[in-house]
């Protein structure tokens, strides 16, 4: 077994995996539609049956947005998930088409809930589509499974490791192994608000105080790893998720992103001076600029004019520099952590 602690899997991670381990995948949600009704489903109010479109955190409504989003995170691959992609056939059709027109060898792998005529599987195949993984929910996808197989798509199933249901997801294994399918992977339990009464119901407990992670649910991949060792069999825990995929996103997409005099983090945050006005709007703070950039020789990159935030950036030095040097009535300086994301979330603020 190959372990980092936070990833453990038996033979041979999924391409899939392995790219996004790195931070290199981008997440297309193609549509938050779904006809199953699974009591562990993670999904948001914000995102459950609605037919709306997410690449990583940006809402999508044309396919311009998709190609900024990898562009920024300087994306390898992308993973398409949902709902159910498998209800949306054209629709994510045309982006693994789209992705593979821009980036060939752009890595693709999706997930579905649904059973894929082998017509559908032949158009997705056609489009290059790298890598499927069913959501097992049903006998008669095992049909699906083998056609996919067939078709050379590098298949397995991914489902969550509940606990107590080892015994289960042992014969999913060997019954996929014996069909010629690629991998099994098991994610980790995990709490959310949707879920939260169904498991209470079924008196699932917190695994610790600091994670979101169902007690049992990694004993039960455990075991199936322990019983599978000549197939490939993934565990995605919920640490790993936050601690590793997340994180070297956030890095890949901050190193890409970071302007000159912004600081990129160890975790991936961009750290840097903020000056703000009261009641700003463009021509306010496009002066502030010019008058503070003449008067304190400030370098022209060193300053920028953020119309979204309606605010100016600089770097840590110059910002603590002009607060103690330039105080004037409704000017303000600070210190801000915020998320390389399209929706830059700030994470800290400190004023100066
Ligand atoms: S198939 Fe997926 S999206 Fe649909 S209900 Fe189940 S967990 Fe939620």
């Amino acid at each position: 077994m190959t372990a980092n602690n936070l990833n453990n899997y038996v033979g041979t991670l999924p391409e899939g995996c392995r790219l996004c381990e790195k931070g290199a995948k981008i997440v297309l949600f193609v549509t938050g539609i779904c006809d199953k009704k699974c009591f562990y489903c993670p999904l948001s109010e914000k995102r459950k049956d609605r037919d709306i479109i997410w690449a990583n955190e940006r809402p999508v409504t044309v396919d311009e947005d998709i190609i900024n989003e990898a562009r920024r995170m300087n994306a390898l691959g992308a993973g398409i998930t949902g709902g159910d992609p498998g209800l949306k056939v054209d629709r994510t059709v045309s982006y693994i088409r789209m992705f593979k027109d821009i980036w060939p060898d752009f890595h693709i792998h999706m997930y579905t809930s649904s059973v894929l005529s082998i017509g559908t599987l032949k158009k997705m195949k056609k489009a290059g589509l790298d890598e499927l993984r069913y959501h097992l929910l049903e006998e008669r996808m095992w049909e699906s499974i083998k056609d996919s197989v067939r078709l050379g798509i590098d298949t397995g199933i991914e489902i969550p490791a509940l606990p107590g249901d080892e015994m289960r997801i042992i014969r999913i294994a060997e019954r996929l192994e014996s069909i010629g399918g690629n991998f099994l992977n098991l994610n980790e339990l995990e709490f959310s608000e949707r879920n939260l009464e169904h498991f209470k119901k079924r008196g699932y407990t917190l695994k610790s105080e600091l994670s979101y992670a169902v007690k049992g649910s990694e004993e039960s991949a455990l075991k199936v790893m322990a019983a599978c060792q000549d197939f490939n069999v993934h565990f995605c825990s919920s640490s790993f998720k936050d601690s590793i995929q997340l994180r070297n996103r956030l890095i890949r997409t901050a190193e890409n992103v970071a302007k000159d005099f912004e600081v990129v983090s160890k975790d991936g945050l961009l750290l840097k001076g903020v000056i703000t006005m009261e009641n700003p709007d463009v021509r306010a703070l496009d002066s502030l600029m010019a008058d503070l950039k003449e008067e304190f020789e400030i370098p022209e990159d060193l300053m920028y004019l953020d119309r979204d935030k309606m605010r100016l950036e600089t770097s840590i030095e110059v910002a603590k520099t002009l607060s103690k040097l330039n105080r004037k009535k409704g000017i303000k300086y600070m210190l801000v952590e915020e998320y390389p994301t399209f929706d830059r979330l700030e994470t800290d603020v400190l004023p100066l």
